[in-house]
């Protein structure tokens, strides 16, 4: 019942000309899966309609919580929404490690995205040391409870969750799907107290990091791991093309 939904996070990378390049080499993409293309602001514009002709939605990797006022060089919720925006990443560890994001930054960014009618992709995930603590679901569920305060429960069908252990991103090493499996049903766990189970039922999460044409189909198999975010091998038509045949 729950959509399967593969993002690619583009990341820093890929000029206008690079985005443009990349759309044209894709196949109109199937109904049966929700495909996302996170791209840099500055080729966001330009994809909404080469985006859209291949059914593919366009995503933002950040955005700022205030609809408008003296922020420099940020971007509102509205601003993204008006140029077709659909999805838009929040939280993502990277963001939280560079540019000083929090549980708080993070919470506020998801309550005026959806304002905007945008759709949240809020990313979690716990660094080496926690891992080998022990604490991965003590922290990630922290976090899940933090990105989701003062939320209805109808707005959570309008979020998608990505469950990213840091380790894991760019690095060639994964969870395995059942340990990633695992905490994703822990996020669950964790949703359901909060809103009921279901709700929690409903939620789409993903697994993040390392993820490419050969390992898609493990994550996607399991239980609760409703598709996948992907930095790295989103970066070509054809390993992004092949995730998507993957899911
Ligand atoms: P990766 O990145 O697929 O290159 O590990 C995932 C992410 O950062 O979302």
């Amino acid at each position: 019942m729950r959509k399967p939904i593969i993002a690619g996070n583009w990341k820093m990378f890929k000029t206008i000309a690079e985005a443009d390049s990349f759309v044209q080499h894709l196949p109109v993409v199937e109904q049966e899966v929700d495909v996302v293309v996170c791209a840099p602001f500055t080729a966001l514009f330009s994809l909404t309609e080469p985006l859209r002709a291949k059914n593919i939605a366009l995503g933002a990797q950040n955005v700022h919580w205030e609809s408008e006022g003296a922020f420099t060089g940020e971007v509102s919720p509205g601003m993204l929404a008006e140029i077709g925006v659909k999805y838009v990443i929040i939280g993502h560890s990277e963001r939280r490690a560079y540019f000083n994001e929090t549980d708080e930054t993070v919470n506020r960014k998801v309550r005026s995205a959806l304002d905007a009618r945008l759709m949240p992709i809020v990313c979690v995930g716990e660094n080496l040391s926690v891992r080998e603590a022990g604490q991965t679901s003590t922290i990630v569920n922290g976090q899940i409870t933090a990105a989701l305060s003062e939320l209805s429960a109808e707005q959570l069908n309008q979020i998608v969750i990505a469950y990213e252990p840091i380790w894991a991103i760019g690095t060639g090493q994964t969870a395995t799907a059942e340990e990633a499996n695992e905490v994703i049903k822990a996020i669950r766990g964790c949703i359901a107290e909060q809103f009921g189970s279901q709700w929690a039922e409903q939620v789409r999460i993903q697994y993040g990091g390392s993820v490419n044409p050969q390992n898609i189909q493990g994550f996607m198999s399991q239980s609760d791991i409703d598709g996948a975010l992907v930095g790295g091998a989103s970066l070509t038509p054809d390993s992004f093309i092949a995730l998507v045949k993957g899911a």
